[in-house]
C-alpha cells in the first residue's frame, strides 16, 4: 500500500478523490501568509495552536456583517431569517463534514473546551456517581483532564490515567488494563497536541464498549489532519474546535449520539433553550438546542462552515498525504542538527514536531526563531502533566498545516542552526 493510500484510509468523508494538491496554490488562499515580520517573510509554524484563516473565510465573515447580519431564530424580519438560514446551513455542513446523521447530533458550541464542559457537567453530573471511573491518558490537554478533576471534588468519581511509553506511544494493552467495571466514561485525545502521537480511537472505541463504558473524543487536533467520521468510529460523543480548522475562533463543535443527548440534561439556562417557561416549571427544547442557551456564535459558525468547505475542497485525503510528507522532509533536515531531539517519535505521527536542544533552554531557541520570522509555540503546552511525565519543563513546537511547505522548513531548520550559533 502507498503511503498517499494509507494516508487517505485515514480520513473520513470529508475526503475528495485524491488529485493534485498545489500548496503554492493554497498558500495564495491565505492572506496573511505574505506578510512579513521583523522584515524577514513569515513563516507560521503554529498552527497547533490556531490555524490562519483562507480568503473564503474572512470573506464570508465581512459578507454576513455586511449584508445579512441579525440576531437568530424567531426574528419577526428578513435579516434574521436570512441569518438563521445560514447559522442552520452550517450546522448541516458539519454534520456531513463529521459524517453525522442528522444535524440534529451537532451542538455548536464556544470551543472544544466547552464542549467537553459541557459533557461533564451535563452527562457527567447526571450519570457518573461516587467510584465511578473516568479514564484519560497520560497526553490530554488540560481541557480534557481539569473538567474531570472539577467533578471528581464534586462526585467523588475516580480519574484512571492510561500510560504512554518513552517515545510518546499508546498501547491499547496498557489502555484495557485501565478498564474496569466501575469505568464509565472514556476521555481521549485523538492526535497529542504535543507529541502528534495518533490514538487508534477506533479499536479504542470498541474495547470501551466492550467494557460498557461511553467515549469522549478530544478532536481539537485530530480532525484537522484527518477528517473523521463519526458513525464509522462509533463514537458516542466527539469535541472539536472551529480556529484549528482554518475557521473562526469563538466556535466549537459538540456531535453525540442522538439517544445520549436525549438523555443529557440542559446545561446552561436562558433564552433559546426553553420550551416554555413560566415561574413554576420550565421545559426544555430538544437538542441540540437545549445545550444553546443565549445568543450563539452566529457568525463564527457561517465561518466555520466555509472553512469546512474550503477543506472539504481540497480533499482531507490530499491535505494528511501533503502534511505527511512534509513532516517526512523536516525529520530528514532536522536529523542533521547536532544536538536537536525530538520529543514523541512514534512513526506516522501528525505534523507535530516538539523538540529541545541540547544545552539550550526552549524560550530562548522560540525567542531567536521569532527574530527569524519563524512562529512556533513553547512551554508546556497546556500539558503540565505530560510535560512531567516526559521529565521536561517544555518543548518547542513547531506544527504544521496545509499551507506548509518545504522553504518553511528550510527556514525552522537554519532557524535553529542560528540559535545554536547565538546561544552556545
Ligand atoms: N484539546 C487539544 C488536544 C488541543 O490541542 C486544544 C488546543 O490547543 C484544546 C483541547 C483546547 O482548544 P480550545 O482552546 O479551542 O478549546
Amino acid at each position: 500500500m502507498s503511503k498517499l493510500q494509507s494516508m487517505t484510509e485515514l480520513v473520513g468523508p470529508g475526503d475528495k478523490s485524491v488529485s493534485a494538491f498545489d500548496v503554492e496554490q493554497v498558500r495564495a488562499d491565505f492572506p496573511i501568509l505574505s506578510r512579513e515580520v521583523y522584515g524577514k517573510p513569515l513563516i507560521f509554524l503554529d498552527s497547533g495552536a490556531s490555524a490562519q484563516k483562507p480568503r473564503v473565510v474572512i470573506d464570508c465573515i465581512r459578507e454576513a456583517y455586511e449584508s445579512y447580519y441579525s440576531n437568530v431564530h424567531r426574528g419577526a424580519h428578513h435579516l434574521s431569517q436570512r441569518a438563521t438560514d445560514a447559522y442552520e446551513e452550517a450546522r448541516v455542513i458539519i454534520a456531513r463534514f463529521m459524517n453525522a446523521p442528522s444535524e440534529n447530533n451537532i451542538v455548536i458550541t464556544s470551543s472544544v473546551t466547552e464542549s467537553i464542559n459541557l459533557v461533564a457537567a451535563t452527562w457527567g453530573r447526571k450519570f457518573l456517581e461516587e467510584g465511578d471511573e473516568v479514564v484519560v491518558s497520560e497526553m490530554e490537554h488540560h481541557a480534557n483532564i481539569v473538567p474531570w478533576q472539577m467533578l471528581r471534588e464534586e462526585k467523588g468519581i475516580v480519574l484512571k490515567v492510561a500510560p504512554i511509553c518513552d517515545d510518546g506511544s499508546f498501547h491499547l494493552e496498557d489502555f484495557e488494563a485501565c478498564l474496569s467495571s466501575r469505568t464509565k466514561l472514556v476521555a481521549i485525545t485523538e492526535v497529542s497536541n504535543v507529541l502528534g502521537t495518533r490514538v487508534p480511537i477506533k479499536k479504542l472505541i470498541k474495547i470501551a464498549h466492550d467494557h460498557g463504558a461511553k467515549v469522549l473524543v478530544d478532536g481539537a487536533q485530530g480532525i484537522v489532519h484527518q477528517g473523521v467520521d463519526v458513525q464509522d468510529l462509533d463514537v458516542d460523543l466527539y469535541g472539536w474546535t472551529g480556529h484549528k480548522l482554518y475557521g473562526p475562533s469563538g466556535v466549537g463543535i459538540l456531535y453525540g449520539k442522538a439517544d445520549i443527548l436525549d438523555s443529557m440534561p440542559p446545561y446552561q439556562g436562558g433564552g433559546d433553550m426553553i420550551a416554555k417557561v413560566t415561574f413554576e416549571k420550565t421545559t426544555y427544547q430538544d437538542p441540540p438546542y437545549r445545550f444553546e442557551a443565549g445568543t450563539p456564535p452566529i457568525v463564527q459558525a457561517i465561518g466555520l462552515a466555509a472553512a469546512v468547505k474550503y477543506v472539504e475542497e481540497l480533499g482531507m485525503g490530499n491535505i494528511a498525504a501533503h502534511e505527511h510528507g512534509i513532516l517526512a522532509y523536516a525529520h530528514q533536515q532536522l536529523a542533521d542538527i547536532e544536538g536537536y531531539h525530538e520529543v514523541g517519535t512514534v512513526p506516522d505521527k501528525a505534523a507535530i514536531i516538539s523538540f529541545l536542544v541540547d544545552g539550550l533552554h526552549p524560550f530562548d531557541v522560540a525567542a531567536v526563531l521569532d527574530r527569524q520570522g519563524v512562529a512556533t509555540r513553547v512551554g508546556q503546552h497546556c500539558a503540565e502533566p505530560l510535560m512531567d511525565r516526559m521529565g521536561i519543563e517544555g518543548t518547542v513546537r513547531a506544527s504544521f498545516g496545509l499551507y506548509n511547505n518545504r522553504t518553511d522548513v528550510d527556514a525552522l531548520v537554519a532557524a535553529i542552526r542560528k540559535a545554536k550559533e547565538m546561544l552556545s
